[in-house]
């Protein structure tokens, strides 16, 4: 036999039986947008590589040491598989114009690929959802971002697995003025800082804060905290949206070293975290991200948005047991005898135009064997035709699972007598 080729590591598939639990949270989270007006977006997974360097910020870990950039063999151009989807959703927003005179409340869904060591809730391809609010300024928005996660979580019965951490990161001058003492204060502590901490020291010091290395604890609770540095709008603004989250009934906690891995955010911050997926915790982050329409080449226009990782999502669910059973068909349709594979055919076809949904048995074999295929797909019933029927015109119709008893009906009457199993 000929050498098999796997899948490339961190990368999965996504099997039948998995593939309905994704479809579940998609169409969960599809009903959602809707409910709140959001609308679909699609971009190409491959962008120019500046796109990526120039928002996410040269010294984040994504575009340091993560991203998957090749050189187009055929024009030498620097290509980039997107690490995540805000930079793609802006570049179209800009190319396309589309806040000329107007607001945009957007949504994307679909892989995303960092280089990172695989792990459970940790892949090189994984899945985001993302929800971009553009040219809103105010934190009406942000709460609206907020009563919208709360509610899928209500939804999908996470209510009580996620908690709520936020934070503000003001503006550029006042992270400047914080980042100069931070960096002074941090600066006495190179004996001991690990080595990330010496490498963001300079180029990002607000993540030095964000270590979950123990021996930096006490370093981090002495330092000079952001929220000392900011100006009146931008504690305005926090606390508006704190109390829009009090008014909304939803629980938070303020985690002032919450600063998130992309360079692009000011103000709000904010992380879902679970303490049920070991250290792969954060199910879903966002924040405001005022300057960076601008920076990409479009009009300043503010901005707020917030990603899901569906990965992380569905282990809690499956840890959970809130996934819903995979549904089989309706019917699993047994067919045995001279004429009956068109025969069966046909009623497949007049079931399916009633609303029945029908798997149709393939291929020659014994009525036995075909009742056990039939069992094993998980349908409600078997409607079964060999040449009795045929020649009378007729169908069996057998329960599967459940009460009912079994009848024999002519053909145009199926469809009925699968209504009232189903009902
Ligand atoms: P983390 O701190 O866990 O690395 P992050 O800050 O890099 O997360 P974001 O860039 O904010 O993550 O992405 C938003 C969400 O996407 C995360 O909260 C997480 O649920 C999910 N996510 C990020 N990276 C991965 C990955 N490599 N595998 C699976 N899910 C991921
Ligand atoms: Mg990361």
């Amino acid at each position: 036999m000929a050498q098999k080729i796997q899948a490339i590591r961190g990368m999965n598939d996504i099997l039948p039986g998995q593939s309905q639990q994704w479809e579940y949270l998609e169409s969960q989270v599809r009903r959602l947008l809707a409910d709140y007006g959001y609308q679909n977006i699609r971009t190409p997974i491959v962008e120019d590589t500046r796109l990526f360097v120039r928002s996410i910020g040269e010294a984040t870990d994504i575009v340091e040491k993560e991203m998957y950039t090749f050189t187009d063999a055929l024009n030498g151009d620097s290509l980039t598989l997107r690490p995540e989807g805000t930079a793609a959703c802006l570049r179209a927003v800009i190319e396309h114009n589309l806040l000329y005179n107007t607001t945009q409340r957007l949504w994307y869904a679909g892989p995303m690929f960092r280089h990172e060591r695989p792990q459970k809730g940790r892949y090189r391809q994984f899945h985001q959802i993302g929800i971009e609010a553009l040219g809103f300024a105010g934190p009406d928005i942000d709460a609206e971002l907020i009563a919208m996660t709360a509610d899928l979580w209500r939804r999908l019965g996470l209510s009580d697995s996620v908690k709520l951490q936020i934070n503000t990161l003001g503006n550029k001058e006042e992270r400047a003025a914080h980042r100069a003492e931070l960096i002074r204060y941090l600066e006495g502590f190179q004996d001991i800082l690990d080595e990330d901490g010496k490498r963001r020291l300079y180029s990002n010091p607000l993540r030095v804060l964000d270590t979950k290395n123990p021996a930096l604890q006490a370093m981090c609770e002495g330092a000079p905290r952001l929220i000392d540095y900011l100006g009146e709008a931008s504690l305005k603004h926090y606390q508006d949206w704190k109390a829009m989250l009090d008014a909304l009934g939803v629980a938070y906690e303020e985690n002032p070293r919450l600063v998130r891995g992309l360079d692009y955010y000011n103000l709000t911050v904010f992380e879902w975290v679970t303490t049920e997926l070991g250290a792969q915790g954060t199910v879903c982050a966002g924040g405001r991200y005022d300057g960076l329409i601008e920076e990409l080449g479009g009009k300043a226009a503010p901005a707020v948005g917030l990603a899901m990782g569906v990965e992380r999502l569905l282990l809690l669910l499956q840890d959970k047991g809130l996934l819903p059973e995979a549904a089989g068909p309706d019917v699993y349709l047994v067919q045995q005898g001279e004429g009956a594979p068109r025969y069966a055919l046909l009623l497949a076809g007049a079931l399916r135009a009633a609303g029945v949904s029908v798997v149709q048995h393939c291929g020659e074999a014994s009525f036995k064997s075909q009742m056990k295929k039939a069992d094993a797909s998980g349908a409600m019933c078997a409607v079964i035709v060999g040449e009795n029927e045929i020649a009378a015109g007729q169908a069996v119709v057998k329960p599967l699972r459940g009460a009912g008893e079994q009848v024999t009906v002519a053909l145009a009457e199926v469809a009925a007598a699968v209504a009232r199993l189903k009902a």
